[in-house]
Formats: structure tokens, C-alpha cells, sequence
């Protein structure tokens, strides 16, 4: 994992995001597994070492950049995937308390091992819809942050993660550049607000992180049985 580990490095020193020997190791230990995992299962389409570095880690660590996330801050990573943004967060700040939700049971399996692999015993792997998991009183309001990428809309994305959020915690939107249908509607229903949006570039793509303020508590009826957001956006 030689040109990961160099453009990992490159890449974090560029975006002056803070590392060191141990967990760039345990970054390309996460990488080699993935890669290995992936023979045997779908987890990403990018497969190569450098893109790998630039696209998967220092994408999901791009709130690192931006927002202060406070030292012991809970973060729910909502649609994980193989692991990011949550698990790349994970490793560059041992500190969060991470909970990773995804609602395909052999990723949640993958993201089990994976922890195991790199000896890391804090992270707490939910299975299950974003919808059915924000039901559960011991996720519902209370999360200081949620991060989401490259799982749906913004709008469908509102009513998966804010949810979760205590009054005040803020969604992390990782997303690329395009314009998606207006948030508006689905800011007002769940009491939120835009807070700011970065844009920055990476390995050549356009990148966005949205930073929504949850201003009150949910409404009962939100998020609407699963699929529902999906299928009729707010
Ligand atoms: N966030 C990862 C990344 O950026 O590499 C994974 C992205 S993958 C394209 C989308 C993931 O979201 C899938 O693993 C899928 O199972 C999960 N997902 C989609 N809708 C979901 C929902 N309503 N609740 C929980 N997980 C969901």
C-alpha cells in the first residue's frame, strides 16, 4: 500500500488535516481490507490505491476542515457504506463517538470486522433503515453531529439524519457539486437551517459540505415510514 499511503499523506499535508505514522498505518490497514473484502463482496467501484486515498479518506475527513466538532462529540453516520465517512473520521479522531448505521446487513458484518482488524472496540454498528433506527429513544435526539455521503438528496437526506440530531447538533452533507431539488421545504418541516456551505476541490472533482443547525426538536411524525422519503421527497 505504497502509493496509498504517499498520496494519503500528500493529500491530508495539502488540506493541512493533522496525521501521523499511526494513523495513516491504520488508514492503509483499513484500505487493504476493503480492498480485499471487495473480491468477495460489493463495498466500492474505486479500486485504485491512490483514488482510494483522495476519494474515500480525505473526502470524509473534509469536516475536519470546517467544522469544529468538539473534543468526545457523537456522530451518526447515516448510510456508511464500507465505512465513510464515519470509520475514515474514526481513525484521524479517536476522541468521537461514532455510531455507523447502514441498512445492508453484510456491510454492517464487513464494518464488524473491520473494526476487529484494527483493534478497535468503540464503534457502534447499527443494521437497519435510517427511518425504522431514528424511532429507537436510545439514537432519537441524540447525536451532536450526523454525516451522510453519497446516500440520497438533500431533502430525502433531511428527514433520514435530523432525526437523530439533539436540538443545536448539526448534518454533515458531503456531496458533490450538482444542483439537487430545493431543501427548502423539508428545512422548514424538520427545523433546521442552512448554517453554511463549503466548497473545495479534490483530485479534480468539485466537492460540497453542506452544515445544517438544528433549531428544535423533531416532529413527532418525522422521519415517515421507510421508504416514504424516498419515494415523496419533502
Ligand atoms: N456513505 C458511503 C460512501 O460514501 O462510500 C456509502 C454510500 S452507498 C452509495 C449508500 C449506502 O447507503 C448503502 O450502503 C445503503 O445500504 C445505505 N442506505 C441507503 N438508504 C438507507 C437508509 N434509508 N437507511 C440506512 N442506510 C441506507
Amino acid at each position: 500500500m505504497i502509493a496509498f499511503d504517499l498520496t494519503l499523506r500528500e493529500t491530508l499535508a495539502e488540506r493541512n488535516i493533522p496525521f501521523d505514522d499511526d494513523r495513516i498505518a491504520r488508514a492503509a490497514l483499513y484500505a487493504a481490507y476493503l480492498l480485499d473484502e471487495n473480491q468477495k463482496m460489493n463495498l466500492t467501484a474505486i479500486v485504485d490505491e491512490r483514488e482510494i486515498a483522495v476519494k474515500h479518506f480525505a473526502d470524509s475527513l473534509a469536516p475536519l476542515n470546517y467544522v469544529d466538532l468538539p473534543k468526545g462529540a457523537s456522530l451518526a453516520d447515516i448510510g456508511t457504506g464500507a465505512g465513510f465517512p464515519g470509520m475514515a473520521l474514526r481513525i484521524f479522531r479517536p476522541d468521537l463517538r461514532i455510531t455507523l448505521i447502514d441498512a445492508l446487513k453484510k456491510r454492517c458484518l464487513f464494518l464488524e470486522r473491520l473494526c476487529a482488524e484494527l483493534d478497535i472496540d468503540d464503534v457502534d454498528i447499527r443494521w437497519g433503515r435510517a427511518e425504522e433506527l431514528a424511532r429507537d429513544d436510545a439514537l432519537r435526539e441524540r447525536f451532536d453531529f450526523a454525516a451522510a455521503r453519497a446516500v440520497s438528496s438533500l431533502p430525502v437526506l433531511l428527514e433520514y439524519a435530523v432525526p437523530f440530531l439533539s436540538v443545536g447538533g448539526r448534518f454533515l452533507a458531503l456531496k458533490g457539486p450538482a444542483e439537487e431539488a430545493s431543501p427548502k421545504t423539508a428545512l422548514t418541516a424538520l427545523a433546521c437551517d442552512i448554517e453554511a456551505e463549503h466548497r473545495y476541490g479534490l483530485g479534480g472533482d468539485e466537492r460540497r459540505l453542506i452544515v445544517v443547525k438544528k433549531k428544535a426538536p423533531t416532529a413527532a411524525k418525522y422521519p415517515r415510514r421507510a421508504g416514504m422519503p424516498e419515494k415523496r421527497p419533502l
